[in-house]
């Protein structure tokens, strides 16, 4: 079966610097670093190192084409993204300081200039048995939810960044949600009661991760590998990306627990985003 991933795109600027500027002060960078980040761009490229056959849904501006070629490479379908002439592709202006303080500038862009008739021919493409994945950086979540519940896919919403609004509104077209341990705290809070969906994803980060089948009341824990973090960036969209690609070739919710906790904590020993998200014979190879 199919992964559709609609999902963002966002360059990551990151600039290294003595200290945070100051109102009306204009500094030069130490270093600077560009990157392919965003969510959906991560649940992409893990997706797809994991196996499945992957097509990211999303837009960018008229340039950056390397982002495309980045995304190919690691085995994304990328033909179906769109190429919005007047707007920006999302982007991160990161600045990291010497110590711990960082300051960061987000441009939604293309991501959120998406309108349901842009997507309605690649949306229409969704089969039975498919997977849509979502995250809440783009436009248009409820109407792919939808559209992909209807076809008779399965529909995996990662509430992040998390708001409880977005969450309501897309609910009812959800097949799995997928929060981490703060977005679990927060959605508890405004939704006391059941939730409408068949299973709920609780990452934890060092803490490991659970699945909750809300249709048995079966609980699935897996224990978080023990690893020496390095950057922990991307961490949930890599474990999202592997335990989609898992359940889409029919394992069972602890298999696909297990790839996905290994596929993330492998990500955490190193630097990065989208590019150090691992392939699978390293994640199988950690995993022996
Ligand atoms: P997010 O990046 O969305 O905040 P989490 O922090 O919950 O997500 O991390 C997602 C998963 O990544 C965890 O469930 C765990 O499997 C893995 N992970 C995260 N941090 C660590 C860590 N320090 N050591 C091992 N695994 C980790």
């Amino acid at each position: 079966m199919a992964i559709w991933n609609l999902g963002s795109i966002n360059i990551d600027h990151v600039y290294r610097l003595d200290h945070l500027p100051r109102p009306g002060e204009t500094l030069a960078a130490a270093s600077y670093v560009q990157g392919l980040g965003g969510k959906g761009a991560n649940q992409s490229v893990a997706s797809a190192c994991a196996g499945a056959d992957t097509h990211h849904l999303g837009a960018m501006g008229p340039a950056d084409d390397w982002v495309i070629d980045r995304l190919s490479r690691r085995g994304v379908v990328s033909t179906d993204i769109l190429r919005l002439r007047d707007q920006a592709t999302g982007h991160a202006i990161i600045l990291l300081d010497g110590q711990a303080e960082n300051a960061i500038v987000i441009h939604p862009g293309a991501n959120r200039a998406m309108t349901p008739d842009m997507l309605a021919g690649p949306l229409s493409e969704i089969r039975p048995g498919d997977t849509l994945l979502i995250q809440n950086e783009t436009s248009c979540q409820v109407e792919a939810a939808r559209t992909a519940r209807e076809a008779g896919a399965r529909v995996i919403y990662s509430a992040a960044p998390f708001d409880i609004e977005a969450v309501r509104a897309i609910l009812p077209h959800v097949t799995i949600l997928a929060v981490n341990a703060g977005e679990a705290e927060a959605l508890f809070a405004a939704m006391p009661g059941d939730l409408p969906v068949e299973g709920l994803l609780i990452t934890r980060g060092a803490e490991g991760a659970e699945y909750r089948d809300l249709t048995t009341g079966t609980i699935h824990r897996q224990a978080a590998f023990k690893v020496h973090p390095v950057d922990t960036t991307g961490a949930g969209d890599t474990f999202a990306g592997y335990f989609a690609a898992s359940l889409d070739r029919g394992d069972p919710v602890p298999e696909a627990l297990r790839l996905a906790s290994g596929a993330a904590a492998l990500k955490v020993t190193r630097p990065g985003a989208g590019e150090a998200i691992p392939t699978l014979p390293e994640v199988l190879d950690f995993l022996a």
